[in-house]
């Protein structure tokens, strides 16, 4: 080309001397007519190996890159579009080189937002790279999940260098994975089910619960089929069915009205019937909207069947397209299978059951049974709840079983068992554990004296009345050795024989009843006893009040009476109400105290009135217990009405803490009574967490400051403040204020200086008996 004169540029490798291997570029120029006629050129020649070979590298990059099986992309790292993309690139995302280099990550990644962004640069700035998943949308607006690997590259100018891997495979596998663990779940749940259940409706129920809970299916429903009519019932379900079976006519007929046509082809066909998508399968037409509004999307249907004839149906809904599979139907198939063979077995083993877990001559549970039923309750009972385990043995039953004859014992063993029902204990709660001994469960009980209040009162009851022998009249004893959960054990074993271990210890003492643990022999004896005694002290009438004054601080005048009651125990004398009320509530012995206490000073009022001596006021304190009863207002009503019809002068005290609880209920009550004429004061202010709110909708009059304020106020500035602050509240309600406890002159006189109404405490006097406070108001006694 040079000779016919034009010039040229070319590229020639050469090999050197010493087989150097050289690139070379000439640029050559041909030369004007020399004189020798001959044409010449000129050729300017560069060395230009060095470029050549980053160019030869950069084809085979090049290659490397569009081989790859990953879509690499070259990005603008501050707007992400791209600056160019590999051959794969363009042949996974559908769009030419040209398109996709006027396009950004945003129109292919539609996963992508300003948070991933700013994310995806933090970690860029921080190490250069940077690697997360994502989704990328082809041409044809398909997706598919991407593993993305981006390194920020600086050349001529920061470049990103994304490597995008399509994980579709991976991901499924992944879920395939996640499904088929599930199903083994639910596999494996359901066997232990088997084995635990003695009952075809558990069975059926944990069946469908474990569908649900483990193997994540919507729904999960079991129906067994009527063999005459052919029409299935569902007898369990879990998971969503929001009415979707009611609709459907659960036929095994095809062809019937409103049925489905796969639950009635698995029955008719004895074998499963998969649907992997409801929206496009035809057989699912008639109930498609409805299956696919609560979110199903595929179903199985698998036959029970009972000696190879089809007895219902485990139907499964999953929430995903698809995932009904080989392997997944190999393990559904073998789920359905064991239900089939569990329901059959259950079917044989009803009457072997039944002899092996039940004793023949009570009826009653046997041992067997009895530790079963009792775990299962362990399981089931709440955190702080007690159980009583207890072992009650028939004492001389050995000698009635020789003196009458084995049929008469057997005779007598009945009639316990049946007397023990008949009291109301549950029979899941009782057992025949071996010849005279049965065993008993209380569950729920407050505390262990509940155990020998009911064995004093209703086991003792319905064991000692006579029972009748072969015509004869005999009667019967039983100790007891009793176990408390979770204290004696934690399990139905431990419990029960604990609870034996203490019967046997009660059989050689005199004792009727035995706690497992020996301390609380001793703590419940003392406690029944002291019940006894104060029961015996409300018969006997060794309850008595003594008042306490208090004081009007304007006038130092008494200005009312504290009704406080001591019980006059003839073995010790005056025992303070600290150590009997909360017995008394416990046992509900307050109500009957309390309206005594109501009524005495009442009449103790009254007296010093005819005699021209009342207080203005009387005050009697009321329990909780009280106050809770539906009676109450009426139980008041009648102490008034008794006393002279009027309620004036009388006070109740109640609780700051208590009246809060139900407070709706209170506010009525004491509306009520107050309509009487009945005073109300709440009692310990200032212990209790009363809203101000409350407090100003309660029906008080006033207020009386809890004692511990009072101790402290003239040492402690904060007691001194909150004194000051109630007292000034109380006004702004209209009530009156009483500090209790008042000891000191120096409280008197900063009590005065608040504006406190009234004092109550040992600086006026203590509690004294009736007799001493008509001194006191005889002789107009003063605060000095
Ligand atoms: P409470 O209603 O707060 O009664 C005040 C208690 O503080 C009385 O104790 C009283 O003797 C004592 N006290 C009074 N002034 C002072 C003082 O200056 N210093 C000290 N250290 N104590 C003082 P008591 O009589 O032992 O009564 C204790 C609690 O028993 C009463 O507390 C009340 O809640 C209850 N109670 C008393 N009688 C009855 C009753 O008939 N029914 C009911 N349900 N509970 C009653
Ligand atoms: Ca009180
Ligand atoms: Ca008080």
């Amino acid at each position: 080309s040079v000779l016919d004169g034009r010039s040229a540029v070319f590229e020639f490798e050469m090999v050197g001397l010493k087989g150097t291997h050289r690139w070379l570029d000439s640029h050559a120029v041909p030369l004007p007519e020399q004189q020798d006629g001959r044409p010449k050129m000129l050729a300017i020649t560069r060395d230009v190996t060095e470029r050549k070979q980053s160019e030869e590298k950069l084809k085979l990059f090049r290659t490397l890159l569009d081989n790859s099986n990953d879509a690499i992309e070259v990005l603008d790292p501050g707007t992400l579009r791209f600056v160019d993309i590999n051959e794969t690139g363009c042949r996974v995302l559908g769009y030419s080189r040209e398109e996709l280099l006027s396009m950004s990550v945003f129109d292919i990644d539609p996963a992508i937002n300003a948070d991933m962004q700013k994310a995806i640069e933090a970690q860029l700035r921080e190490s250069g790279r940077t690697r997360f998943e994502t989704v990328h949308r082809r041409k044809d607006g398909s997706t598919f999940p991407v593993e993305i690997n981006a390194t920020l590259i600086e050349l001529d100018k920061p470049y990103l260098l994304s490597i995008a891997r399509d994980i579709t495979q991976r991901k499924a596998s992944e879920a395939r994975i996640v499904r088929l663990n599930r199903i083994y779940a639910v596999l494996s749940g359901i066997n232990t089910t088997i084995v635990r259940v003695r009952e075809e409706n558990e069975l059926f129920n944990e069946a469908c619960r474990i569908a649900v809970e483990y193997g994540k299916f919507t729904f999960a429903w079991l129906g067994k089929l009527d063999a005459d009519s052919q029409q299935m019932t569902p007898v369990a379900r879990a998971g969503r069915d929001d009415g979707y079976l009611a609709q459907i006519n659960l036929s095994a007929r095809e062809d019937s009205p409103g049925s489905c046509v796969l639950t009635a082809r698995a029955l008719t066909e004895a074998k499963p019937v998969i649907c992997n998508d409801i929206a496009s399968d035809e057989r699912m037409a008639a109930w498609r909207s409805e299956a696919l509004s609560r979110g199903y999307r595929s179903v199985a249907v698998f036959p029970l069947t009972l000696e190879r004839k089809p007895v219902g149906v485990f139907v499964l809904y999953a929430a995903e397209t698809g995932v009904f599979d080989d392997e997944e139907m190999a393990l559904l198939v073998e789920m359905a299978g064991d239900i089939s063979f569990a329901i059959d077995h259950l079917k044989k083993e009803e009457k072997l059951n039944y002899l092996a877990y039940y004793d023949v001559i009570t009826g009653l549970p046997n041992r067997a049974l009895f530790y079963d039923r009792l775990g299962q309750h362990l399981h089931d009972v709440q955190g702080g709840e007690k159980v009583a385990v207890l072992a009650i043995d028939l004492e001389r039953f050995r000698n009635i079983n020789e003196t009458f004859g084995r049929h008469a014992g057997d005779a007598l063993l009945k009639q316990v068992a049946e007397r023990l029902v008949i009291m109301g204990v549950e029979v899941d709660h009782l057992a025949r554990i071996s010849a005279d001994c049965f065993a008993m469960v209380l569950s729920s009980i407050r505390e262990e004296a509940d155990v020998v209040r009911f064995l004093e009162s209703q086991v003792a009851a319905v064991l000692g009345k006579p029972f009748k022998l072969e015509g004869q009249k005999l009667r019967i004893s039983a100790k007891t050795g009793i176990a408390i959960f979770p204290d004696d054990g934690k399990d139905a074993d431990t419990l029960f024989c604990n609870a034996e271990a203490a019967l046997k210890k009660t059989k050689l003492s005199g004792d009727k009843y035995m706690f497992y643990t020996p301390a609380l022999n001793a703590r419940v004896a003392e406690k029944l006893t002291l019940e006894n005694k104060l029961r015996r002290a409300l018969e006997r009438g060794q309850f008595v009040l003594h008042y306490q004054p208090k004081v009007d601080l304007k006038s130092n005048q008494i200005s009312g009476m504290e009704a406080l009651i001591r019980w006059n125990d003839p073995e010790t004398g005056l025992v303070p109400p600290s150590a009997f009320i909360p017995l008394l509530e416990e046992t509900g012995m307050i109500i009957e105290t309390g309206a005594w206490a109501l009524a005495q000073a009442m009449t103790d009022y009254r007296a010093w009135q005819a005699k021209g001596l009342a207080p203005s006021r009387v005050a009697v304190n009321v329990s909780q217990v009280q106050l809770q009863r539906n009676d109450f207002v009426s139980m008041v009503e009648r102490v008034v009405s008794d006393s002279g019809g009027v309620g004036d002068g009388l006070e109740i005290e109640i609780t700051e803490s208590l009246v809060m609880q139900d407070i709706e209920a209170n506010i009525q009550k004491l509306r009520a009574i107050r309509e009487m004429g009945v005073e109300v004061a709440i009692d310990d202010f200032g212990t209790g967490y009363s809203s101000l709110s409350y407090i100003a909708k309660l029906p008080i009059n006033s207020l009386k400051i809890d004692r511990s304020f009072i101790i402290n106020m003239t040492s402690n500035p904060d007691d001194l403040s909150i004194v000051s602050a109630i007292i000034s509240l109380a006004h702004s309600l209209n009530l009156r204020v009483v500090a209790e406890g008042v000891e000191t002159h120096e409280q008197a006189q900063l009590l005065r200086l608040l504006k406190c109404d009234e004092i109550q405490g040992f600086l006026f006097s203590p509690g004294v008996p009736a007799e001493q406070i008509e001194g006191f108001l005889r002789n107009k006694k003063t605060l000095q």
